[in-house]
């Protein structure tokens, strides 16, 4: 156990030389403008979702504006966004709850959060540690992935578990951080397609990595 702990600190010591700068690449000014955004990046990228934002808060300024609006005109303001429509349900329902629910205001726990249309667990956790500075690993796509890739999870493990281990394997002060640094390092050097292992510092400490080392660094 030792051991697999001291692999995944270099590991994690490596990834954050490779990625020292952590961030959220979602646009925002607060809260507000944070949760729409991370409910538009569902299956979409964050730049195309940078791309929209700018317009839409222009239209519709608060909460109160979005939930005034018909979905039918949202869906339009973020027509080049993957599940336009249901997105576009989802903001003005959300905005309705916000003011019914919460005064207007993003709720600051998990519990509440999750109670918002189109917010789940990860919406949910990216929201609390970006916006609220509250601890939490958020478990995207590339978190997943890369999770899996370097062994610190099995390929069959589900997302909760994932949060779980990473949870128990980083001091809490670094959760956030971690988030976004694996989430960068998936997106630009560990990518779904083509993981550029052959220039990897972590291909030696990999097993993914040394899987295709075997067959001659074809990646
Ligand atoms: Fe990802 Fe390959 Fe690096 Fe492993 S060696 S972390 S699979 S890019």
């Amino acid at each position: 156990m030792e051991q697999l702990r001291t692999l995944w600190d270099e590991q994690y010591a490596r990834i954050a030389a490779i990625v020292p700068d952590a961030h959220c690449e979602l646009v925002h000014r607060n809260a507000f403008e944070l949760t729409i955004a991370v409910l538009l990046s569902a299956q979409c990228t964050d730049v195309m979702v940078n791309a929209v934002t700018p317009g839409l808060f222009a239209a519709y300024r608060t909460p109160q504006q979005f939930a005034e609006a018909s979905v039918e005109d949202v869906a339009h303001a973020i027509r080049k966004i993957g599940l336009f429509r249901t997105k576009a349900k989802h903001i003005v329902q959300l905005c309705r709850k916000l003011i019914d629910a919460y005064g207007g205001e993003i709720p600051t726990t998990r519990e509440e959060l999750m109670t918002l249309p189109g917010i789940g667990r990860k919406s949910a956790n990216v929201i609390l540690s970006t916006a609220f500075g509250v601890p939490a690993i958020a478990v995207d796509t590339h978190v997943e992935r890369v999770s899996k890739r370097l062994g610190v999870v099995h390929a069959r493990t589900s997302v909760a578990a994932v949060e779980r281990e990473l949870m128990v394997r980083l001091p809490e002060h670094e959760w956030t951080r971690a988030h976004h640094r694996l989430v960068l390092f998936g997106r630009y050097h560990c990518t779904a397609m083509r993981p550029q292992c052959a220039q990897c510092t972590l291909r030696t400490i990999c097993p993914e990595g040394q899987r295709h080392h075997e067959g001659g660094w074809t990646r």
